[in-house]
């Protein structure tokens, strides 16, 4: 029999994502944790606090429990906390940190969910806010206010994958008093680790890398105690708790979080090298490329680039539709993250609500394409896009670059 486990002889990531939170002692010896499909448990006569009533609303059942410890292990946060989705993560944070007649900075390329919210939700709350652009640090000063009380960014945005001046934003927010919130559901735990670099509160759609298998909805607050505390009281009004079975998927997908990660960071940049030298390609958008504006920053801060890029291809939204409709390997599917590579028009999608200036303005064109790798092998799906290229290049004769 081996001796009780102790989170602290857990150094590395790959070892944490296993072993730590999992319950002590393991219960009925069970490897894996059990499912605790019960809405309530047995209080005695005894009577406690509201908050501490084991119910899964209540985000405090055994599948809950190691789920926070595990979260809270893999990016050095103080505590940790599930939530219903990545949206629900989100808006109960902000809506947690900021009161009515505060103010917002925020980074101006959101997630569409985020970006929505923040523009036709929080001023009902009495909630105003301010864009910012997240590498220029310069131009920020001018934008905080005496009522601004947090700063929210991305670690890389979707779906051009630009990477904000973090360290600045860390300072920034300290030298003016403001929660720091970051988005850091691109990177994973495993290429960066938010509240080690020093913000606040770090949030995750856990739908993504973290579960990784595109079978659930989950979100995570990961940071500072008393904050992850005050989000909690209020997503216990709000009631965006997760099920203990999605618990249960989200801490098995975990178990194997490092190996995909890192498979997938590795076979990305092998892709965006490939797509990079390809005569068709006008642009590729990876941080882990050479050519790419904050390439340096990004290694700088990464353990690695994580699995999405995005690229265009010339000629535009016709080319790019005959390109999704050539390939056989990658899905056509929003969202990101998971073992299956998928593939999307994010002009036709994800940003179909947006005007085409506005999309214009932000860069994103409508033969942009963006990519999420998945864990298959990176040759097969460099074969599968040199036999789309070779479509284009039957069916679209005109295209300039073919002599
Ligand atoms: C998907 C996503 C979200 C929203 O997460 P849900 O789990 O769908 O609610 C938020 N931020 C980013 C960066 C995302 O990719």
């Amino acid at each position: 029999m081996s001796s009780e486990p102790n989170d602290e002889e857990y150094k590395h990531i790959e070892t944490k994502v296993v072993h730590s939170g999992e319950p002590s002692p393991r219960i009925l010896g069970s490897v894996s944790i059990p499912i605790f499909q019960s809405a309530m448990f047995e209080t005695g006569t005894g009577g406690g606090a509201y908050h501490d009533i084991r119910y899964i609303r209540l985000n405090n059942t055994p599948n809950h429990i190691a789920l926070h410890k595990k979260l809270a292990s893999l990016e050095g946060g103080e505590s940790a906390l599930v939530t219903s989705s990545g949206m629900a993560a989100i808006s109960t944070s902000i809506l947690s940190v900021l009161r009515k007649g505060d103010h917002l900075l925020a980074q101006n390329c959101l997630y569409g969910g985020t970006h929505d919210f923040v523009t036709r939700n929080l001023e009902q709350f009495g909630i105003s806010y301010d864009f910012i652009d997240a590498n220029d640090p310069r131009t920020w000063e001018e934008k905080v206010k005496p009522n601004t009380k947090a700063i929210y960014v991305e670690t890389m945005t979707n779906p051009l994958l630009e990477v904000a001046d973090l360290k600045s934003v860390v300072q920034f927010a300290k030298s003016h008093n403001l929660v720091s919130i970051i988005d850091n559901t691109f990177a994973s735990p495993m290429n960066f680790r938010p509240p080690e670099f020093g913000f606040d509160l770090s949030l995750h759609s856990a739908t993504k890398y973290l579960n990784g298998h595109s079978d659930i909805v989950a979100g995570a607050i990961i940071g500072k105690a008393d904050l992850v505390n005050k989000a909690k009281q209020l997503l216990d009004h709000l009631g965006g708790s997760l099920d203990p079975h999605a618990c249960f998927l989200l801490h098995r997908g975990m178990k194997t979080l490092a190996l995909r990660v890192r498979y997938q960071n590795e076979s990305t940049l092998k892709i965006a090298r490939y797509l990079s030298k390809h005569e068709f390609v006008t642009k590729v958008n990876y941080p882990g490329l050479d050519e790419h504006p904050q390439h340096r920053h990004a290694t700088e801060l990464f353990a690695g680039c994580g699995g999405v890029l995005s690229f265009e291809l010339e000629d535009g939204k016709e080319v790019a539709e005959l390109f999704l409709n050539s390939v056989t390997i990658p899905i056509v599917a929003p969202s990101l993250g998971g073992v299956e590579t998928l593939i999307t028009i994010p002009a036709t999608t994800s940003h179909s609500g947006m005007s085409p200036q506005d999309r214009q303005k932000l860069g994103i064109t409508d033969g942009l394409i963006r990519l999420s790798v998945g864990v298959e092998n990176p040759e097969d799906i460099i074969n599968d896009f040199e036999k789309a290229f070779a479509r284009i290049r039957e069916q679209v004769p005109m295209m300039k670059k073919i002599a």
